[in-house]
């Protein structure tokens, strides 16, 4: 929208007009923009950044030069930036990045998300890391920790704790459960088939959510029916017969699609996205539902569809009716907004299953935006009234079968206190599949229920953690983070 301003052009043609070359002129009426948006403030000052994107790109084409963007890398090497866009993130080759460092976003933005997806260990809100401009970085994906040209005694420390985990997470095959048999289906969150694959050979029960929208993030038209089915015909190829939880497209805020946008919001998190924009845009959602019925066909495999961002049980039944109608044999409804957990039992009622996503759920419960670093400690997955929240909709939901999705289950010990809470999946990144396995495999039924009574009695996240750090495997505790 910024490059296509007409503001924008009429000041690049009066600057040409005046005998300026073309990147010239782009350059003088981009700055002279940047001006303007500096003196207005806030958010509007904060759009500088882009429009000098803009400028770069554009000025990259007239140069007839490769457009800015990540360094094509020569080595394996640790990637410092200070954001990353989603689809940035989403075209790095795990092969060659080892690690992510970011000074802006939060855990659960989706810059850290899809790295973890792709199963690159990322720190994110690590302010001042680029000023330092280390030569050597070493980082610990798991608990945050990020040290900048470390001695080799402090790197080779955050190696053997890698190790560690890796054997940890080695102790554990199989279909998840606890210590005492109670079944726990450990389930991947995906974008894609190769991120289908990567979960496949970590030894997934199946995919607890497939990021639809992440597909098509640098897509300008809206994809056929046709591109889409092959699409999610192939993840379920590679899925073989496993579960297969697809959430349709939850355009807008913070996963913007340029062929589903809702046009300019003052709010977007809280604006018009997900299930809503689907209403507004009901040919994206039934392009969509033709798609997954056409692949489900074509691989026999076990498909579930899902909503994202239900807010009222008008919403399930709208978007249950319509996969009904698609010949979809099973629908579902995120709960990820605090209302629809409070109402889980007249939400789901309709509904064939349900999936918890706390990185929302934490976001519109706390109110604070997930990609906002410096909010980090709000939305930590300890707060014990996101807990309560989860367990008041595990409840409601009565007997349809709950899962969660969000970020905060790939923590070892919370995945256990959702066990607690009487989920029965929980679905995280591939990197931290193995973990969470060995911590449900080394604690019993009983002990995840004490555990999800320790954080609902805790006054805080700290107090929380170390609550159910005094009840859990001290090995797991340990290296948990
Ligand atoms: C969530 O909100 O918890 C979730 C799983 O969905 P997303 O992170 O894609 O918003
Ligand atoms: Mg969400």
């Amino acid at each position: 929208m910024l490059a296509r301003d007409p503001g924008l052009a009429d000041a690049v043609a009066a600057r040409t007009a005046d005998g300026e070359g073309p990147v010239d002129a782009l350059h003088g009426a981009v700055e002279h923009w940047c001006e303007r948006l500096a003196a207005l403030g806030g958010t509007l000052a904060e759009r500088q950044t882009d429009l000098r994107d803009v400028f770069q790109r554009a000025a990259a084409r007239l140069l007839g030069v490769a457009p800015p963007g990540i360094p094509p890398l020569a080595e394996p090497s640790v990637l410092l930036a200070d954001d990353l866009a989603p689809a940035d993130t989403a075209g790095l080759d795990p092969a060659l990045v080892l690690g992510l460092v970011t000074e802006r976003g939060g855990p659960t933005s989706h810059t850290a998300i899809i790295a973890g997806q792709l199963g690159i260990p990322a720190v994110v809100g690590a302010a001042g890391a680029l000023a330092a401009s280390p030569a050597r970085i070493a980082l610990d994906g798991t608990t945050g920790e990020t040290l900048l040209d470390p001695d080799d005694d402090a790197a080779a420390e955050l190696v053997r704790r890698a190790e560690r985990r890796r054997a940890l997470a080695g102790t554990a095959q199989g279909p998840g459960s606890t210590r005492d048999g109670h079944r726990v289906a450990v389930l991947a969150n995906i974008g894609g088939a190769d991120d289908a694959r990567r979960a496949v050979a970590a030894g997934v029960e199946g995919a607890g959510l497939l990021r639809t929208e992440l597909c098509f993030v640098d897509r300008v038209a809206a994809p056929t029916v046709d591109e889409q089915a092959e699409l999610y015909r192939r993840v379920l190829a590679e899925l073989d017969g496993r579960t297969a939880v697809v959430r349709v497209l939850d355009a807008g805020a913070d996963k913007p699609l340029a062929f589903a946008d809702p046009g300019p919001q003052e709010n977007p998190a809280l604006g018009v996205r997900g299930v809503r924009l689907l209403r507004e845009r009901p040919e994206l959602l039934e392009a969509q539902l033709a798609a997954l019925a056409r692949a489900r066909a074509a691989t026999g495999a076990e498909l579930r569809v899902m909503a994202p961002m239900v807010a009222t049980a008008e919403e399930a039944e709208w978007f249950v009716a319509r996969c009904r109608a698609a010949g979809l044999p099973s629908a579902g409804a995120m709960i990820e907004v605090p209302a629809a957990a409070l109402r889980a039992a007249e939400v789901l009622a309709g509904c064939d299953f349900a999936s918890i996503g706390t990185n929302d759920l934490a976001q519109y419960l706390f109110a604070a935006d997930r990609a906002e670093g410096r909010l980090a400690p709000l939305l930590d997955g300890w707060q014990p009234a996101l807990w309560q929240l989860v367990d008041a909709a595990v409840r409601g939901a009565g007997d349809v079968p709950v899962g969660i999705c969000g970020e905060a289950v790939g923590d070892p010990l919370l995945a256990c206190v959702a066990v607690g809470a009487g989920v029965g999946s929980v679905s995280v990144s591939v990197g931290r599949v193995g973990l969470v396995r060995a911590a449900l495999a080394r604690h019993d039924l009983a002990t995840c229920r004490r555990m999800l009574a320790a954080v609902l009695g805790a006054s805080s996240p700290e107090r929380a953690r170390e609550a159910v750090g005094e009840l859990a495997d001290p090995e797991i505790a340990a290296l948990a983070g």
